[in-house]
């Protein structure tokens, strides 16, 4: 190894030890194991080597938001042990694609979509878990800038409704971006409302996509089990997106 990147271990060593206890204090102060909750490392616009290094220090859920970036660094890893997440806007004729290397995809936010999906998981070995994206827009206060992707609450059921029926997706549960211009915590208390309705219909759907590192406490707070991490553990990113 290079002293570059032993550096860039070391950096990426102690952001990950920081992200964990950071973590554990916010699942201690509302009587959660830290078990519940997954760290998704999001290495949008960061090199195959710092996934290299991460996955060398034990995580082994990443997720991206671009196809093309995301298809070229999960190739330049080639890291069986690895499970990629797609958390991006994902267009219809890109689903195909991203189904061959992504094990899960976050931002299903139309039954149109579901279609292409359902289209794309037919040649899979394991099924395509797929995540209802909520729009949580309605809870910001007027002029907040709102959502930030996602269906509106009361269409979550009629997207979760296609995804459950589909052969060859599994309806994974829900995710969601906090609105900017309100406060996290009113949006995720929203979200952990919606999760629970779709959990009554489908009792598998228990995963609760959201946190990232402006508001990980807060979505620990409100039961979000899987969070996404990018800046925190990777650092500022040169262009944000
Ligand atoms: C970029 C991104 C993240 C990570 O955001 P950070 O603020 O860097 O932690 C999480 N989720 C989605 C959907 C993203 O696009």
């Amino acid at each position: 190894m290079s002293p570059a990147s032993d550096e860039r271990r070391a950096q990426l060593a102690a952001n990950l030890a920081a992200v964990r206890a950071q973590i554990e204090r916010a699942c201690e102060r509302v009587g959660r194991s830290p078990e519940e909750v997954t760290l998704i490392a999001v290495t949008k616009t960061f090199p195959a080597d710092d996934v290299r290094l991460l996955a060398e220090l034990g995580v082994r859920d990443f997720g991206e938001n671009r196809h093309q970036e995301a298809q070229e660094k999960v190739a330049a890893v080639a890291d069986p042990r690895l499970t990629w997440h797609f958390v991006g806007q994902l267009q219809a004729n890109k689903a195909r694609a991203v189904a061959e290397y992504a094990s899960v995809v976050h931002s299903v936010d139309r039954v149109r979509l579901v279609s292409a999906l359902r289209r794309a998981a037919a040649g899979r070995e394991h099924p395509l878990r797929c995540l209802v994206q909520v729009d949580l827009g309605d809870v910001a206060e007027p002029g907040g800038s709102g959502g930030r992707g996602g269906v509106s609450p009361d269409q979550v059921a009629e997207v979760a409704d296609a995804v459950a029926t589909a052969p060859g997706l599994v309806l994974g549960g829900v995710m969601a971006v906090a609105p900017l211009g309100a406060p996290p915590g009113q949006a995720f208390a929203r979200l952990a409302r919606t999760a629970a309705e779709v959990r009554e219909k489908y009792p598998k759907a228990t995963w609760v996509s959201a946190g990232m590192s402006a508001d990980l406490e807060d979505a620990i707070a409100h039961g979000a089990t899987h969070v996404r991490l990018g800046r925190r553990l990777l650092g500022e990113r040169g262009y944000d997106r």
